[in-house]
Protein backbone atom coordinates (compact mmCIF):
# COMPACT_ATOMS: atom_id res chain seq x y z
CA UNK A 1 0.00 0.00 0.00
CA UNK A 2 1.55 3.52 0.11
CA UNK A 3 0.73 4.56 -3.21
CA UNK A 4 -1.34 7.46 -4.38
CA UNK A 5 -4.11 9.02 -4.83
CA UNK A 6 -4.38 11.14 -7.55
CA UNK A 7 -6.50 14.14 -7.82
CA UNK A 8 -6.48 15.47 -11.22
CA UNK A 9 -8.57 19.14 -11.86
CA UNK A 10 -8.78 19.85 -15.44
CA UNK A 11 -11.06 23.08 -16.14
CA UNK A 12 -13.38 22.56 -13.74
CA UNK A 13 -13.94 19.36 -13.10
CA UNK A 14 -11.84 17.27 -10.96
CA UNK A 15 -11.97 13.84 -10.91
CA UNK A 16 -10.19 11.26 -8.35
CA UNK A 17 -8.23 9.01 -9.79
CA UNK A 18 -7.30 6.46 -6.68
CA UNK A 19 -3.88 4.46 -7.27
CA UNK A 20 -2.38 3.73 -10.67
CA UNK A 21 -2.91 4.66 -13.95
CA UNK A 22 -0.87 4.28 -16.51
CA UNK A 23 -1.54 7.14 -19.13
CA UNK A 24 -2.22 10.74 -19.57
CA UNK A 25 -5.16 11.12 -21.68
CA UNK A 26 -5.81 14.26 -23.43
CA UNK A 27 -9.23 15.83 -23.28
CA UNK A 28 -11.33 19.16 -23.59
CA UNK A 29 -13.59 18.29 -20.79
CA UNK A 30 -11.85 16.17 -18.16
CA UNK A 31 -8.33 14.55 -17.68
CA UNK A 32 -6.83 11.62 -16.39
CA UNK A 33 -3.79 11.03 -15.27
CA UNK A 34 -1.46 9.05 -13.78
CA UNK A 35 1.98 7.15 -13.93
CA UNK A 36 3.50 4.39 -15.53
CA UNK A 37 4.66 1.82 -13.81
CA UNK A 38 8.22 2.37 -13.80
CA UNK A 39 8.36 4.31 -10.79
CA UNK A 40 8.31 7.96 -9.44
CA UNK A 41 10.13 9.37 -12.49
CA UNK A 42 7.68 8.53 -14.68
CA UNK A 43 5.15 10.02 -11.82
CA UNK A 44 7.46 13.63 -12.35
CA UNK A 45 6.94 14.02 -16.37
CA UNK A 46 3.16 13.51 -15.87
CA UNK A 47 3.23 16.82 -13.38
CA UNK A 48 5.67 18.03 -15.17
CA UNK A 49 3.83 17.83 -18.47
CA UNK A 50 0.00 18.70 -17.01
CA UNK A 51 0.35 21.57 -14.10
CA UNK A 52 -3.69 20.99 -13.52
CA UNK A 53 -2.53 17.67 -12.40
CA UNK A 54 -1.95 17.48 -8.61
CA UNK A 55 -0.50 14.15 -7.00
CA UNK A 56 -0.61 13.33 -3.55
CA UNK A 57 1.77 10.61 -2.67
CA UNK A 58 1.40 8.28 -0.23
CA UNK A 59 -2.35 8.75 0.19
CA UNK A 60 -4.54 6.12 1.08
CA UNK A 61 -8.37 5.95 -0.02
CA UNK A 62 -10.35 4.63 2.40
CA UNK A 63 -13.67 5.35 1.43
CA UNK A 64 -15.86 7.17 -0.65
CA UNK A 65 -19.51 8.80 -0.63
CA UNK A 66 -21.65 10.00 -3.78
CA UNK A 67 -23.62 12.58 -3.73
CA UNK A 68 -26.01 14.65 -6.20
CA UNK A 69 -23.10 15.98 -8.12
CA UNK A 70 -20.31 13.23 -7.89
CA UNK A 71 -18.63 11.76 -5.24
CA UNK A 72 -16.38 12.71 -2.38
CA UNK A 73 -13.34 10.47 -1.60
CA UNK A 74 -12.01 10.23 1.99
CA UNK A 75 -8.31 9.61 2.13
CA UNK A 76 -5.48 9.74 4.35
CA UNK A 77 -2.04 10.99 3.97
CA UNK A 78 0.89 12.78 4.90
CA UNK A 79 -0.92 15.55 5.95
CA UNK A 80 -3.91 13.75 7.60
CA UNK A 81 -7.37 12.62 6.58
CA UNK A 82 -8.29 14.65 3.65
CA UNK A 83 -11.57 14.91 1.36
CA UNK A 84 -11.66 15.41 -2.11
CA UNK A 85 -14.66 16.37 -4.45
CA UNK A 86 -15.03 15.74 -7.64
CA UNK A 87 -17.36 15.16 -10.45
CA UNK A 88 -16.03 11.10 -11.23
CA UNK A 89 -14.08 8.67 -9.46
CA UNK A 90 -11.55 5.94 -11.04
CA UNK A 91 -10.54 3.11 -9.51
CA UNK A 92 -7.37 1.66 -10.47
CA UNK A 93 -6.13 0.52 -7.06
CA UNK A 94 -5.31 -3.11 -8.29
CA UNK A 95 -5.83 -6.40 -7.54
CA UNK A 96 -7.03 -6.13 -3.57
CA UNK A 97 -9.26 -2.57 -4.92
CA UNK A 98 -10.70 -0.73 -2.09
CA UNK A 99 -12.80 1.02 -4.21
CA UNK A 100 -14.23 -2.90 -5.39
CA UNK A 101 -14.86 -4.09 -2.63
CA UNK A 102 -16.86 -0.82 -1.58
CA UNK A 103 -18.89 -1.66 -4.64
CA UNK A 104 -19.39 -5.37 -4.52
CA UNK A 105 -20.18 -7.81 -1.44
CA UNK A 106 -18.69 -10.96 -3.51
CA UNK A 107 -15.55 -9.63 -5.12
CA UNK A 108 -12.86 -11.55 -3.80
CA UNK A 109 -9.99 -12.32 -6.51
CA UNK A 110 -9.43 -16.49 -6.08
CA UNK A 111 -6.55 -18.07 -5.23
CA UNK A 112 -5.22 -20.14 -8.17
CA UNK A 113 -2.87 -22.52 -6.71
CA UNK A 114 0.12 -20.93 -7.51
CA UNK A 115 2.85 -17.85 -6.42
CA UNK A 116 5.07 -16.38 -9.28
CA UNK A 117 8.69 -15.46 -7.99
CA UNK A 118 10.57 -12.43 -9.84
CA UNK A 119 14.41 -10.92 -9.85
CA UNK A 120 16.37 -9.46 -12.18
CA UNK A 121 20.37 -9.74 -12.69
CA UNK A 122 22.69 -7.97 -14.84
CA UNK A 123 22.77 -9.49 -18.29
CA UNK A 124 26.70 -9.83 -17.77
CA UNK A 125 26.35 -11.99 -15.03
CA UNK A 126 24.86 -15.02 -17.49
CA UNK A 127 26.82 -17.24 -19.62
CA UNK A 128 27.73 -15.91 -22.87
CA UNK A 129 24.85 -17.81 -25.01
CA UNK A 130 22.35 -16.51 -22.59
CA UNK A 131 23.21 -13.21 -23.45
CA UNK A 132 21.47 -12.06 -26.34
CA UNK A 133 18.40 -10.20 -25.34
CA UNK A 134 15.63 -13.08 -26.25
CA UNK A 135 12.46 -13.98 -24.35
CA UNK A 136 13.53 -17.39 -23.18
CA UNK A 137 10.84 -19.68 -21.86
CA UNK A 138 11.21 -23.32 -19.63
CA UNK A 139 8.26 -25.18 -19.68
CA UNK A 140 7.86 -28.10 -17.16
CA UNK A 141 5.67 -30.21 -14.34
CA UNK A 142 3.73 -27.34 -12.57
CA UNK A 143 6.49 -24.79 -12.75
CA UNK A 144 7.67 -22.81 -15.61
CA UNK A 145 10.75 -20.00 -15.85
CA UNK A 146 10.58 -17.13 -18.21
CA UNK A 147 13.40 -14.25 -18.66
CA UNK A 148 13.01 -11.09 -20.90
CA UNK A 149 15.51 -8.30 -21.32
CA UNK A 150 14.93 -4.83 -19.80
CA UNK A 151 16.97 -1.41 -19.82
CA UNK A 152 18.29 -1.85 -23.81
CA UNK A 153 19.30 -5.81 -22.98
CA UNK A 154 21.39 -4.58 -19.82
CA UNK A 155 19.13 -6.38 -17.27
CA UNK A 156 17.08 -9.32 -17.29
CA UNK A 157 14.03 -10.34 -15.54
CA UNK A 158 13.45 -13.38 -14.38
CA UNK A 159 10.01 -14.73 -13.40
CA UNK A 160 9.10 -18.48 -12.37
CA UNK A 161 5.28 -19.35 -11.58
CA UNK A 162 5.25 -22.57 -9.46
CA UNK A 163 2.47 -24.63 -8.05
CA UNK A 164 2.09 -23.94 -4.20
CA UNK A 165 -0.36 -22.89 -1.60
CA UNK A 166 1.14 -19.92 0.21
CA UNK A 167 -1.73 -17.81 -0.69
CA UNK A 168 -0.80 -14.84 1.84
CA UNK A 169 -3.49 -11.95 0.42
CA UNK A 170 -1.44 -8.61 -0.42
CA UNK A 171 1.14 -7.26 -3.26
CA UNK A 172 3.99 -9.26 -2.86
CA UNK A 173 6.77 -11.17 -0.09
CA UNK A 174 10.49 -11.74 0.04
CA UNK A 175 11.08 -15.01 -1.53
CA UNK A 176 14.15 -17.85 -0.81
CA UNK A 177 15.71 -19.54 -3.52
CA UNK A 178 16.22 -22.58 -1.93
CA UNK A 179 12.69 -22.75 -1.36
CA UNK A 180 11.94 -22.30 -5.11
CA UNK A 181 14.63 -24.09 -6.47
CA UNK A 182 13.03 -26.86 -5.19
CA UNK A 183 10.18 -27.13 -7.70
CA UNK A 184 13.28 -27.38 -10.00
CA UNK A 185 14.71 -30.48 -9.69
CA UNK A 186 17.88 -31.71 -11.11
CA UNK A 187 16.89 -34.19 -13.70
CA UNK A 188 13.76 -32.28 -14.81
CA UNK A 189 15.02 -29.11 -15.53
CA UNK A 190 17.27 -27.79 -17.90
CA UNK A 191 21.02 -26.51 -16.71
CA UNK A 192 20.50 -23.28 -17.52
CA UNK A 193 17.30 -22.63 -16.10
CA UNK A 194 18.25 -24.05 -12.51
CA UNK A 195 21.63 -21.67 -12.94
CA UNK A 196 19.53 -18.66 -13.42
CA UNK A 197 17.72 -19.05 -10.71
CA UNK A 198 20.81 -19.32 -8.44
CA UNK A 199 22.28 -16.40 -9.99
CA UNK A 200 19.11 -14.03 -9.60
CA UNK A 201 19.34 -12.72 -5.97
CA UNK A 202 16.60 -10.20 -4.09
CA UNK A 203 13.23 -12.71 -5.46
CA UNK A 204 10.02 -11.28 -4.80
CA UNK A 205 7.11 -13.67 -4.81
CA UNK A 206 3.52 -13.08 -4.95
CA UNK A 207 0.47 -14.93 -4.24
CA UNK A 208 -1.48 -15.70 -7.74
CA UNK A 209 -5.26 -14.74 -7.96
CA UNK A 210 -7.93 -14.03 -10.77
CA UNK A 211 -11.25 -14.11 -10.93
CA UNK A 212 -14.10 -15.21 -13.77
CA UNK A 213 -15.53 -12.13 -13.55
CA UNK A 214 -14.63 -8.59 -14.60
CA UNK A 215 -15.96 -5.13 -12.34
CA UNK A 216 -17.30 -2.28 -13.48
CA UNK A 217 -18.22 0.48 -11.67
CA UNK A 218 -22.00 2.13 -11.62
CA UNK A 219 -22.78 6.26 -10.90
CA UNK A 220 -19.89 8.27 -11.56
CA UNK A 221 -17.34 5.44 -10.78
CA UNK A 222 -15.70 3.17 -12.56
CA UNK A 223 -12.42 0.76 -12.34
CA UNK A 224 -9.82 0.25 -14.29
CA UNK A 225 -7.18 -2.75 -14.46
CA UNK A 226 -6.52 -5.44 -12.18
CA UNK A 227 -9.41 -3.58 -10.01
CA UNK A 228 -11.56 -4.42 -12.79
CA UNK A 229 -10.28 -7.29 -14.09
CA UNK A 230 -8.34 -9.25 -11.64
CA UNK A 231 -6.11 -12.12 -14.21
CA UNK A 232 -3.17 -14.13 -14.44
CA UNK A 233 0.07 -13.48 -15.40
CA UNK A 234 0.49 -16.60 -18.04
CA UNK A 235 -0.17 -13.69 -20.72
CA UNK A 236 1.64 -11.08 -19.52
CA UNK A 237 -0.89 -9.02 -19.95
CA UNK A 238 -2.40 -7.24 -17.12
CA UNK A 239 -0.20 -4.36 -17.29
CA UNK A 240 -1.22 -4.07 -21.32
CA UNK A 241 -4.99 -4.40 -20.44
CA UNK A 242 -4.98 -1.51 -17.94
CA UNK A 243 -3.41 0.38 -20.38
CA UNK A 244 -5.67 -0.09 -22.84
CA UNK A 245 -8.67 0.76 -20.41
CA UNK A 246 -6.72 3.81 -19.78
CA UNK A 247 -6.63 4.92 -23.34
CA UNK A 248 -10.45 3.35 -23.85
CA UNK A 249 -11.60 5.45 -20.87
CA UNK A 250 -9.76 8.76 -21.60
CA UNK A 251 -11.35 8.81 -24.89
CA UNK A 252 -15.10 8.03 -23.65
CA UNK A 253 -14.71 10.76 -21.10
CA UNK A 254 -13.54 13.34 -23.39
CA UNK A 255 -16.44 12.57 -25.63
CA UNK A 256 -19.11 12.69 -22.44
CA UNK A 257 -17.99 16.20 -21.38
CA UNK A 258 -18.55 17.02 -18.08
CA UNK A 259 -21.24 13.80 -17.81
CA UNK A 260 -18.82 11.19 -16.66
CA UNK A 261 -21.41 8.53 -15.95
CA UNK A 262 -21.74 8.47 -20.28
CA UNK A 263 -18.18 7.73 -20.52
CA UNK A 264 -17.89 5.27 -18.31
CA UNK A 265 -20.55 3.19 -18.95
CA UNK A 266 -19.41 3.20 -22.78
CA UNK A 267 -15.71 2.68 -21.36
CA UNK A 268 -17.24 -0.60 -19.53
CA UNK A 269 -19.13 -1.84 -22.98
CA UNK A 270 -16.11 -1.75 -25.32
CA UNK A 271 -13.90 -3.29 -22.92
CA UNK A 272 -15.52 -6.05 -21.16
CA UNK A 273 -15.45 -8.84 -24.16
CA UNK A 274 -12.03 -8.47 -24.48
CA UNK A 275 -10.78 -8.48 -21.21
CA UNK A 276 -13.01 -11.70 -20.12
CA UNK A 277 -11.01 -13.03 -23.15
CA UNK A 278 -7.50 -12.04 -21.99
CA UNK A 279 -8.65 -13.21 -18.33
CA UNK A 280 -9.62 -16.69 -19.58
CA UNK A 281 -7.40 -17.21 -22.51
CA UNK A 282 -4.30 -16.29 -19.54
CA UNK A 283 -6.20 -19.51 -17.09
CA UNK A 284 -6.04 -21.92 -19.84
CA UNK A 285 -2.18 -21.00 -20.41
CA UNK A 286 -1.48 -21.59 -17.27
CA UNK A 287 -3.13 -24.99 -17.43
CA UNK A 288 -0.85 -25.82 -21.27
CA UNK A 289 2.22 -24.73 -19.33
CA UNK A 290 2.27 -26.60 -16.23
CA UNK A 291 1.18 -29.83 -18.22
CA UNK A 292 3.16 -32.87 -17.04
CA UNK A 293 3.82 -36.45 -18.85
CA UNK A 294 2.05 -37.27 -22.48
CA UNK A 295 -0.03 -34.01 -22.16
CA UNK A 296 3.15 -32.27 -22.22
CA UNK A 297 4.78 -34.36 -24.76
CA UNK A 298 1.34 -33.62 -26.86
CA UNK A 299 1.62 -29.61 -26.14
CA UNK A 300 5.51 -29.43 -26.93
CA UNK A 301 5.02 -31.45 -30.40
CA UNK A 302 2.02 -28.98 -31.50
CA UNK A 303 4.31 -25.97 -30.72
CA UNK A 304 6.78 -27.69 -32.68
CA UNK A 305 4.30 -28.39 -35.37
CA UNK A 306 3.02 -24.78 -35.61
CA UNK A 307 5.96 -23.08 -35.59
CA UNK A 308 7.17 -19.65 -34.09
CA UNK A 309 4.90 -17.87 -36.80
CA UNK A 310 1.58 -19.46 -36.42
CA UNK A 311 2.09 -19.49 -32.58
CA UNK A 312 2.29 -16.16 -32.40
CA UNK A 313 -1.06 -15.85 -35.27
CA UNK A 314 -3.11 -17.57 -32.68
CA UNK A 315 -3.04 -13.87 -30.60
CA UNK A 316 -3.81 -11.73 -33.40
CA UNK A 317 -6.76 -10.95 -32.09
CA UNK A 318 -4.76 -9.97 -29.11
CA UNK A 319 -1.40 -8.02 -30.57
CA UNK A 320 -3.38 -6.47 -33.40
CA UNK A 321 -6.08 -4.64 -31.10
CA UNK A 322 -5.68 -0.83 -32.05
CA UNK A 323 -7.84 1.27 -30.19
CA UNK A 324 -9.94 2.92 -32.85
C1 LIG B 1 4.91 -11.91 -11.46
C2 LIG B 1 4.07 -11.03 -12.33
C3 LIG B 1 4.49 -10.78 -13.62
C4 LIG B 1 3.72 -9.96 -14.45
N1 LIG B 1 4.15 -9.72 -15.73
C5 LIG B 1 3.42 -8.93 -16.53
C6 LIG B 1 3.86 -8.65 -17.86
O1 LIG B 1 4.90 -9.13 -18.31
N2 LIG B 1 3.08 -7.85 -18.64
C7 LIG B 1 1.93 -7.29 -18.18
O2 LIG B 1 1.26 -6.57 -18.93
N3 LIG B 1 1.49 -7.53 -16.92
C8 LIG B 1 2.21 -8.32 -16.09
N4 LIG B 1 1.80 -8.56 -14.80
C9 LIG B 1 0.54 -7.96 -14.34
C10 LIG B 1 0.71 -6.50 -13.95
O3 LIG B 1 1.72 -6.35 -12.98
C11 LIG B 1 -0.61 -5.99 -13.38
O4 LIG B 1 -1.69 -6.44 -14.14
C12 LIG B 1 -0.60 -4.47 -13.39
O5 LIG B 1 0.40 -3.98 -12.51
C13 LIG B 1 -1.96 -3.92 -12.97
O6 LIG B 1 -1.88 -2.52 -12.95
P1 LIG B 1 -2.90 -1.69 -12.09
O7 LIG B 1 -2.52 -0.28 -12.34
O8 LIG B 1 -4.30 -2.11 -12.37
O9 LIG B 1 -2.62 -2.12 -10.57
P2 LIG B 1 -1.26 -2.04 -9.70
O10 LIG B 1 -0.05 -2.04 -10.56
O11 LIG B 1 -1.40 -3.11 -8.68
O12 LIG B 1 -1.36 -0.63 -9.02
C14 LIG B 1 -2.33 -0.36 -8.04
C15 LIG B 1 -1.81 0.79 -7.20
O13 LIG B 1 -2.86 1.27 -6.37
C16 LIG B 1 -2.32 1.50 -5.08
N5 LIG B 1 -3.43 1.37 -4.13
C17 LIG B 1 -4.00 0.24 -3.67
N6 LIG B 1 -4.99 0.53 -2.83
C18 LIG B 1 -5.05 1.89 -2.77
C19 LIG B 1 -5.88 2.81 -2.06
N7 LIG B 1 -6.87 2.39 -1.24
N8 LIG B 1 -5.66 4.14 -2.23
C20 LIG B 1 -4.67 4.58 -3.06
N9 LIG B 1 -3.86 3.76 -3.75
C21 LIG B 1 -4.07 2.44 -3.59
C22 LIG B 1 -1.25 0.42 -4.90
O14 LIG B 1 -0.34 0.78 -3.91
C23 LIG B 1 -0.65 0.40 -6.30
O15 LIG B 1 0.36 1.36 -6.45
C24 LIG B 1 2.52 -9.39 -13.96
C25 LIG B 1 2.10 -9.64 -12.64
C26 LIG B 1 2.87 -10.47 -11.83
C27 LIG B 1 2.40 -10.75 -10.42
Amino acid sequence: MGRPIRVVVADDHPVVLAGLCTLVEESPGLQLAGAASDGDEAIDLCVAERPDVILKLGTRLDDFVLHANGVTALSHGPQGVEEERGIGLLGADGLWSAIRERLYDDAKPEFRNRTAWRATLPASALRAEMRSPLVRLWLGENAHLVTYPLRGGTVVNVVAIVRDRWNEKGWSAPGQVEELAAHFPPGAWASPARELLRLAENWIKWALFDSDRTFYGSGPITLVGDAAHPMLPFLAQGAGMAIEDAAILGRCLSQTDANPEIGMRRYEAMRGPRVRRVQREARDNGQRYHLSGLSARARDMAMRFLGGRKLRARYDWLYDWRPD
